[in-house]
């Protein structure tokens, strides 16, 4: 396949990770100096789950969330993934550990493909890195089959339109699944895996992320358990 490109982003995975060590650090969720992450933020990343539901066709599915995409957790996911900081995976497994919790055994945790580009520059898969992290048993079912555009500043019709028929399930014949990511934002991606894996055959019981989100109505948090709109 894309040997190359995959060994130049894993080649510069490692050497950013060698230049951490030589280069002075300071904590991802913070800035303070000489330390890759402080205590109050180690402690800042300890699991809330929160629970969404996507709303489909076969009944409401649900999506477990380790923490809230704000704040010190925000700042430590996206130095995980732009900034080449792997190291930071291990401090996040346990809110995708804690999230996952809340299925129990019986069930194979099923990735969201990363995209090609997204490989190549970064040299390693986000959800599979946190999910191997948190001991959770993966199994790769599903395939990228289109080149999806960038979710970001799209709404939530948007976004459903750019990522529909994108993916394909693989070998999902009969298994009980359970979708991993690392953010959930409106569920687009979610839906769209959801359709891929139970067009394979697959019975998909939920799914799981790091990170959610916070869901906002005319700019407040809602007090309740947040809702995907209906299909
Ligand atoms: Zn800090």
């Amino acid at each position: 396949m894309d040997a190359a490109p995959a060994l130049a982003g894993v080649i510069r995975a490692a050497l950013s990770e060698a230049l951490a060590l030589i280069m002075p650090i300071c904590c991802a969720g913070c800035d303070e100096p000489d330390t890759g992450l402080c205590e109050a933020c180690r402690a800042a990343l300890a699991p809330r789950t929160q629970r969404r539901l996507l709303r489909g066709v076969d009944g409401d599915l649900p999506v477990w969330s380790g923490l809230a995409f704000e704040g010190v957790p925000a700042r430590v996911i996206r130095a995980l993934k732009e900034d080449g900081r792997t190291p930071l995976a291990v401090h996040l497994a346990p809110a995708l550990a804690a999230a996952a919790a809340r299925f129990g055994s019986g069930v194979v945790y099923v990735p969201m493909p990363t995209s090609r580009s997204s490989y190549r520059r970064r040299g390693y898969r986000v959800p599979e890195l946190i999910a191997a992290k948190a001991r959770l048993p993966v199994a790769t079912l599903l395939r990228t089959v289109r080149h999806v555009g960038d979710q970001r500043g799209l709404g939530r019709g948007d976004r459903r339109r750019n990522v529909a028929l994108s993916l394909r399930g693989v070998r999902a014949e009969g298994r009980r699944v359970v979708i991993v990511d690392d953010v959930v934002t409106t569920g687009a991606s979610l839906e769209e895996a959801v359709r891929a894996l139970r067009e394979a055959g697959a019975h998909v019981v939920g799914a799981v992320t790091t990170a959610a989100t916070p869901r906002r109505v005319n700019g407040r948090r809602p007090a309740d358990d947040a809702f995907e709109t209906h299909r």
